[in-house]
């Protein structure tokens, strides 16, 4: 039997391509997304209409599948206290971390996942996480992802795969991959339709999408962008 795979579908611009990889690759494709009260929840909405466009390019209409949302509720924001759920500004921490980083947040992500794909009988697992230029986030490390796969395999009796397409690449081979798989279309649909920008601005348009230009994730896919296009 082909692989099947769950992508990990935030509606921005790494899951966004991480999700046209896996329908470049499998024959069956569903996704999964999770509301936290992120300040950025805009990105919510981004996901349908970028599944729309998506299903009319690169013949994926019938490869791709249902989307399943989780709902963390106050979770995170009660437990985690940090700027990606709180009104506080962004800044780095004593840790040498931005205080964007939300403790554990992309562990959970992949358990739930994980449970998702047991139930649905889908066996790799796909996410956007990347250790090339990730603000030091350490559950984006290629070992923690190993390590990961090793609990959710021994602790669900599977023998999932997780698969992540960006872990070693950086932003500008993101758009470059992007271009790859989907040409400009899909191009055109990430700068449209996805949301990176931690403030939540959909008012201010770059040429590298919407975003309030300034903070680290806009500053991310800003410099990508430029750097890719040369
Ligand atoms: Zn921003």
């Amino acid at each position: 039997m082909a692989d099947q795979a769950l992508v990990l579908f935030s509606g921005g611009q790494d899951s966004t391509t991480c999700l046209a990889w896996a329908l470049a690759r499998f024959d069956h494709v569903e996704t999964v997304g999770f509301a936290y009260r992120q300040r950025h929840a805009v990105e919510l909405e981004c996901r349908a209409p970028i599944r729309a466009s998506l299903q009319d390019i690169g013949g994926w209409r019938a490869t791709l599948g249902p989307d399943h949302m989780v709902d963390l509720g106050e979770t995170l924001a009660a437990i985690g206290d940090t700027a990606m759920t709180g009104d506080i500004e962004i800044a780095m921490t004593e840790a040498g971390l931005p205080n964007t980083f939300v403790p554990g947040r992309n562990l959970l992500f992949l358990t739930y996942a994980a449970a998702i794909a047991y139930r649905r009988g889908l066996r790799v697992i796909v996410g956007g996480m990347c250790e090339t230029d990730f603000s030091g986030y350490p559950d984006c490390r290629d070992d923690t992802m190993k390590a990961m796969q090793l609990a959710l395999n021994l602790g669900m009796n599977r023998r999932f795969v997780l698969a992540m397409p960006l872990m070693w690449i950086d932003k500008a081979e993101t758009w470059a991959l992007a271009d790859r798989l989907g040409g400009a279309r899909l191009v055109e649909t990430i700068v449209e339709r996805t949301h990176t920008c931690y403030l939540g601005n959909r008012h201010d348009r770059h040429d590298w999408g919407y975003g309030c230009g300034t903070c680290p994730a806009c500053e991310l896919r800003a410099a990508g962008w430029r750097r890719w296009r040369g």
